[in-house]
């Protein structure tokens, strides 16, 4: 039986209630077997100064555990690098059967960029595509786009057929919370409970992460 895998990637820096309302909502919506998030390593000069990968890790650990649904996935923090995107799909399906259907999930700001990304011709032999849009975005794809989605888009996400090789959209209401937001309040000693799991808040109080205060 082919599995379907979806991808999030972020910073997670933190991880909060955002990040995983969409992934759980594209997988229940997706029927997939697991949506990983991916945190992405960032150049050392670009941590927050107090905040590293590992951390940024055990938080979205904490935030996945007991929701089987999702999982974490961490080989961009394995590299001493950052990765490439087209790089970390070639490692995830080196992992796969050859049937399993596995899907990138990028927001519509990353797919118009996607003519920047390393390699981009040859993303979308490793995956499909699932461009999570909001209901009031403009929607005009850049001119650079517009050969590929009228050759690769799919209507309905729910009718993306094969291991790869497909586009489709998702239309999602973002929930209105960022980690800039999350890591304003802690710095400036406010509370950013209900933004993100308790667990995670409790581990950013027992490391005191971005000037949060020790609970
Ligand atoms: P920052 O505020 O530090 O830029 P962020 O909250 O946007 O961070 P990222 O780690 O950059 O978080 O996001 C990872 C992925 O999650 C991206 O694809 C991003 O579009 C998506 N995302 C971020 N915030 C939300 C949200 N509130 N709802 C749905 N998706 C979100």
């Amino acid at each position: 039986m082919a599995r379907r895998i979806g991808l999030l990637g972020g910073t997670f820096n933190p991880v909060h209630i955002g990040h995983l309302r969409a992934a759980l909502e594209v997988a229940e919506f997706m029927a997939l077997d697991e949506l990983r998030l991916l945190p992405s390593a960032r150049p050392p000069h670009r941590e927050a100064p107090q905040v590293s990968a590992e951390q940024r890790l055990a938080m979205v650990e904490l935030a996945v555990a007991g929701e089987p649904r999702l999982s974490v996935d961490d080989r961009e923090l394995r590299r001493d690098r950052p990765s490439y995107t087209v790089e970390t799909l070639e490692s995830v399906r080196g992992e796969l059967a050859a049937d399993d259907q596995l899907f990138l999930l990028v927001g519509w700001d990353a797919f118009c960029s996607l003519p920047s990304w390393h390699r981009w011709q040859e993303l979308l032999t490793h995956c499909h595509l699932l461009v999570l849009q909001r209901p009031d975005a403009d929607s005009e794809a850049p001119e650079a786009l517009r050969d590929l989605l009228a050759a690769r888009n799919v209507s309905d996400p729910l009718s993306l057929t094969g291991a790869s090789g497909q586009i489709s959209f998702i239309w999602q209401t973002p929930l209105a919370v960022s980690a800039t937001q999350i890591r304003q309040l802690l710095a400036s000693g406010q509370s950013a409970r209900y933004l993100l799991p308790d667990a995670v808040l409790a581990y950013i109080q027992a490391h005191q992460l971005y000037g949060a205060p020790n609970a």
